[in-house]
């Protein structure tokens, strides 16, 4: 094989690389320094130029083994190209239609061995099957496009085919900016008017892992009353959710009402370029056509690191934007994939404010404006120690433990109390900024996150539900067994205190984004599997008792609609009509745009 082979190979790996790092640059066009693209870009570049070296050797045996096994006939060097270009392509298209078919999680690779092997054949399972098939028409795809090229180079004199070549990587580099170039001027489209109905007020209250049928049977048990009374003056209903339902990406869901892929917070965790203070723009692991193993060997060097997804990576605009926008005053607390805190006419105080040490350094992303910052870390300060009726609520405590609480604080407490307690901290500090809004005047649109009933479900909630309780260890029986219940008490409390600081023609929204259920082993309870959050709405014009089939994509629907704000014909999900009278509809006619796009450029 000749030098000037082996060249062609590597460089088409480098192309590769070059641009998969200009779709990491583009996709993420936020406060990444260009330093940072150059030395991602150089080292995806010698990176994949390496892959393509080994290509370019596989692509050596491979012919071999083609011509000798399955006795194919042809131009030697044609024939390395062609099996080389296959085997580019399959790997290509592999990671490409995975990235799509596996959207909610990062897809690998092993795993997909494991399953045609575990799967597929013993015993044959729909998903095994389905893979296995995806896998055979990647093949038969790379294949006949590798035939394609040969057949092509075969038909072309041998000096049009090298100008084709060059062409070709001329395009590929010039590609990723020509892209950019359209999408910043497609960007540049003004975007609707934003316009609200005047004197709309929402209180929207997320509760997470707030369960249909646990709720409902407190709720018939009379031990929610606020809840209780929310449910009876306006719809109720099981929130149908995402599998997996894992918590970010539902909740983006609900605050966007787009599907996952369109507002790209995918998972709980993304990639971030190294060097990347704190919070910065992260990268989603499929942005590298879906290869962890390039990140882990990435991450081994310092190129990338792993953090939690932030409110940059999404792609969509939420419904706190578009409120704002549209000119209202809004404030949005410790919402899933909030950080760093957005701009906003209003208040917003990401989620990861609660996990900081709460000094103005600390709070400088965390909080916006920058002249709510004092008064978020006093209340966040103030709720880190809970009364001491809460925790006796929560837990039958000894003695010594309830001494060691009250001297050390929750950090003494045992690990899973301990989070408990973190997130106790986290709901009720969130709580009381909620409170201290509220009382210096409502805005318009206030949401509020609250996290401690999913904490609790992973936690306790088997201490209480148990089908099996003689195989729990006797003492944490004593200490958790009402912590699951206290919580649902609690939460319950709170909106009641929330609904009580609201003008009465405030529409209230209670939602969750999923709920808890008893999944595989006894006393694993789990919400992987999807079980129905709730959806409770009361305001002017909702109809009481209704029950609408919901979906967490059609809150975001929902509430502007309720706003007197347009709908977006992007939105996958719809206005819950149902739950509505119908004076009220034809009174106020649902008003649509289609696109908010434009309102997630100006980052
Ligand atoms: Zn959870």
């Amino acid at each position: 094989m000749k030098r000037s082979e082996w060249i062609g190979y590597a460089t088409a790996g480098a192309l590769c690389g070059y641009l998969i790092g200009a779709l990491l640059f583009f996709d993420n066009r936020l406060s990444l320094a260009s330093s940072g693209f150059a030395k991602l870009g150089f080292y995806l570049a010698v990176f994949y130029a390496l892959a393509g070296l080994a290509g370019g050797g596989l692509a050596l045996l491979g012919w071999r083994v083609l011509r000798r096994w399955g006795r194919v006939e042809g131009d030697e060097r044609a024939g390395r190209q062609a099996v080389f270009a296959g085997l580019f392509l399959f790997v290509l298209l592999f990671f490409w239609n995975f990235d799509s078919f596996y959207h909610h999680s990062t897809f690998e690779f092993g795993l997909l061995v494991w399953r045609l092997l575990t799967e597929s054949f013993v015993p044959v399972t729909a998903e095994g099957a389905l893979n296995l098939g995806i896998l055979l028409l990647l093949v038969a795809t790379s294949a006949a496009l590798a035939w394609a090229l040969l057949r092509l180079r075969a038909a072309l004199p041998a000096g049009r085919w090298q100008t084709l070549c060059r062409v070709l990587l001329a395009a590929g580099l010039l590609v990723p900016w020509g892209v950019e170039a359209a999408r910043s001027l497609a960007d540049r489209e003004t975007p609707p008017p934003l316009l609200a109905r005047p004197g709309r007020r929402i209180l929207f209250i997320g509760i997470d892992a707030l369960d249909w049928k646990i709720a409902g049977e407190l709720l018939a048990a009379g031990e929610l009353p606020h809840l209780q009374a929310l449910a009876a003056r306006g719809a109720a209903a099981p929130l149908e959710t995402y599998v997996p339902a894992y918590s970010p990406m539902v909740w983006t869901t609900i605050a966007t009402g787009r599907e996952i892929p369109d507002h790209n917070i995918r998972h709980f965790s993304a990639y971030g370029l190294g060097g990347a203070v704190a919070v910065q723009p992260l990268v989603e692991p499929s942005l590298l056509l879906g290869n962890p193993y390039v990140l882990r060997v990435f991450g081994q060097l310092g190129l990338v690191q792993p953090g939690s997804v932030t409110s940059n990576t999404r792609r969509a605009p939420a419904f706190w934007e578009l409120a704002s926008h549209a000119g209202l005053n809004t404030a949005v607390l410790g919402w899933w994939a909030s950080a760093p805190a957005e701009p906003l006419n209003g208040i917003m105080v990401s989620d990861y404010a609660t996990h900081t040490d709460l000094s103005a350094a600390a709070l400088e992303a965390q909080v916006y404006p920058p002249t709510a910052r004092s008064m978020v870390a006093a209340e966040l300060q103030a709720a880190r120690q809970p009364p001491r009726e809460w925790l006796e609520q929560l837990f039958a405590l000894t003695p010594e433990q309830g001494a060691l609480l009250k001297d050390q604080g929750p950090d003494a407490a045992p690990p899973a109390m301990r989070e408990i307690l973190h997130s106790l901290q986290h709901d009720s500090g969130l709580l009381a900024i909620a409170k201290s809004i509220l009382h210096a005047g409502q805005p318009e649109l206030l949401a509020v996150y609250l996290e401690g009933l999913d904490t609790v479900g992973h936690m306790a909630l088997h201490y209480w539900l148990s089908a099996d309780p003689a195989s729990l260890d006797p003492a944490e029986l004593a200490t958790y067994h009402q912590t699951a219940k206290a919580y649902y008490r609690l939460v319950d409390a709170w909106v009641g205190e929330l609904c009580g600081l609201v003008t009465p023609d405030t529409y209230v929204f209670i939602v969750s984004d999923h709920g808890f259920t008893l999944e595989g082993p006894p006393n694993y309870f789990h919400h992987k599997s999807g079980p129905p959050g709730v959806i409770l709405l009361s305001g002017p014009g909702v109809l009481a008792g209704s029950t609408p089939r919901a979906h967490v994509r059609d809150i975001t629907p929902t509430l502007l609609y309720l706003l007197g704000m347009p709908v977006a014909g992007e939105m996958e999900g719809r206005v819950l009509e149902e739950a509505l009278a119908p004076e009220f509809r034809g009174k106020y006619p649902l008003l649509s745009v289609p696109s908010y796009a434009g309102y997630r450029s100006a980052r």
